[in-house]
């Protein structure tokens, strides 16, 4: 039986893996880079470990079941740990607010900084809840193929009010500009600008407060490490230094792919892991393009970047939490510099990672490990990050040094950034974005790449530009998607049961 080819190992096309295995399929995985886990790679520097991208885990049990559908308990893979507060938001004005999951911590902090707006988080928590129960509960995981599957859900969608904006909608909610700002955020942390994303994403809200958030020990990568080992135990390769260079199709159907070097791998079908815009474009000749011409492909739009600064210290900051929100001067203002204008602002809003927070051994002993995240504008902006990113990453570690960190830059020893030269090289997203499509309205749901090619009989996309999106939860879920479109193979290859030897290909 010819394999089912996944390029690309990210969360998505790892959990494809395992989906598509325990259907039966054979399959087998090709990763362009050196290491599996694409945005969840991992940088050893110096004696630390940084994890390379996602922090926040959130909805663990989508981790765990990919584990029990093979027959395996997750706890012998990786291990997680809650992690509390969730956020700390610290704003310019020296107020912090705790972001957390219990109700009444969160009431508490709101009463102490503006008390007229509880009643209106009372009301606004109810309002996630609802959209969580049709936007998570019922869409997340469903196809949405045909437009029939869109036209569906529409009386729903109009109900709760997707057509708003996350800050339209909770500013309707909430007075307080800060507060506005700890509730809106998150949709950065999936590449949307909150003026611009659909109030669907709300759901995130009402998800963290539901399943908390998490903290793999031995970080990200663990989790990497479990899912890579958890293929190994089943018969998947995960094949690295193996980036596909192009996918065959004969009458319509893709029948194989060629690696960069040369070698073919026939296949009975491709998923792809791998940015949808960047395989219709350059490993799919144009002949085979009725739908996604290279003119449409470029008609999409793609989320922000980021500048990211891993870094180590030989001081511990021990008061400084797991997860800090620093926010800046600006916030619209900010946002449209990155989303719409597309220039490289002055001030910033960072993200700051301490996951020696949780665990201590990602660095030597007596040391403290961190990464600092700066949303910037994709590589529509024309920034020549040759000559700025040095620039910019000092001044990052000056704002650092004056606040949250003191003495930082005294203590430094080890430090390294990536910018969105990175994202369109190693990763070849599209225009150097983090997140792969931008999640507004008119990229969602039915209006993101199909799962299902249009052009291409055989070929199917999971990871951040389809539906449901970016973000470790929406990645795991394209792969939902993804087993419900997969025809059933004819001639199932049975998983091998915990212990019992996988057999030699
Ligand atoms: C800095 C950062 C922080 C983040 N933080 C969080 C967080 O805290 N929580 C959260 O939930 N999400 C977070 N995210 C988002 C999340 O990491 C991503 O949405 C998710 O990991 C993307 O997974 P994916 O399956 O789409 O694939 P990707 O991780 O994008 O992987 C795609 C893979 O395909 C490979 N590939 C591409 N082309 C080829 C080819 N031709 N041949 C072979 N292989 C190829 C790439 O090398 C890559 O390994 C963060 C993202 C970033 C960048």
């Amino acid at each position: 039986m010819k394999p089912i080819v996944v390029i690309g190992s990210g969360f998505g096309g790892l959990a494809a893996a395992v989906r598509l295995r325990a259907q039966g399929h054979e399959v087998i995985v090709l990763e362009a880079n050196e290491q599996p886990g694409g945005r969840a790679s991992v940088f050893r520097r110096d004696g630390f470990s940084f994890d390379a991208g996602p922090t926040v885990i959130t909805a663990p049990h989508l981790l765990d079941e990919l584990f029990t559908l093979l027959g395996r308990n997750p706890r012998d893979y990786f291990d997680l740990m809650p992690v509390d507060p969730f956020y700390r938001v610290e704003f310019p004005d020296g107020s912090r607010f705790d972001y957390v999951g219990d109700e009444e911590r969160i009431v508490a902090q709101i009463a102490a900084m503006s008390p007229d707006d509880v009643e209106g988080y009372r009301k606004l928590a109810k309002k996630a809840e609802e959209i969580f129960a049709v936007g998570y509960d019922q869409l997340v995981d469903a196809p949405f193929d045909s437009a029939w599957d869109m036209v569906k859900v529409l009386p729903d969608m109009m109900r709760l009010g997707s057509y708003r904006t996350v800050y339209g909608m909770v500013a309707s909610f909430i007075k307080d500009e800060r507060l506005r700002q700890v509730f809106t955020f998150q949709p950065l942390l999936v590449g949307g600008n909150p003026f611009n994303t659909t109030s669907i994403y709300l759901l995130i809200h009402w998800l963290e407060r539901k399943w908390g958030v998490w903290f793999p020990r031995g970080g990200t990568t663990a989790v990497v490490k479990g899912l890579v080992d958890l293929l190994a135990d089943v018969g998947v390769e995960v094949r690295c230094n193996a980036p596909v260079g192009r996918i065959e199709v004969e009458n319509g159907r893709a029948t194989g792919v060629v690696l960069e070097d040369g070698t073919r791998i026939a296949c009975s079908a491709v998923v792809s892991n791998a940015e949808p815009g960047t395989v219709y474009t350059k490993l799919l000749a144009p002949e085979h393009r009725r739908t996604h011409t290279d003119r449409a492909v470029r008609r999409k739009e793609q989320s922000m970047s980021l500048f990211v600064t891993y870094f180590g210290t030989k001081k511990v900051y021990s008061d400084v939490a797991h997860h800090t929100i620093l926010l800046g001067p600006r916030y619209k203002g900010l946002l449209d510099d990155i989303f719409s204008k597309k220039v490289l602002a002055d001030d910033f809003s960072l993200y700051l990672h301490r996951p020696t927070a949780s665990d201590p051994s990602l660095a030597p002993e007596g040391h403290d490990g961190f990464y600092v995240l700066s949303p910037v504008p994709n590589d529509q902006s024309g920034i020549d990050w040759e000559t700025t990113a040095a620039a910019y990453e000092a001044k990052i570690l000056d704002f650092l040094d004056k606040g949250v960190l003191p003495g930082l830059k005294e203590n430094l020893v080890t430090c390294e950034s990536i910018d969105p030269r990175y994202f369109a090289g190693r990763l070849r997203s599209m225009d150097g974005a983090a997140f792969g499509l931008e999640p507004r309205l008119t990229q969602s749901a039915y209006f993101r790449y199909h799962n299902r090619s249009e052009d291409v009989e055989g070929l199917y996309f999971v990871g951040a530009s389809t539906h449901p999106g970016a973000g470790v939860p929406g990645v795991l879920n394209t792969a939902k998607v993804l087993e419900k479109i997969m025809p059933a193979p004819a001639h199932p290859v049975p998983v091998p049961r915990a212990g019992a030897p996988v057999a030699a290909k």
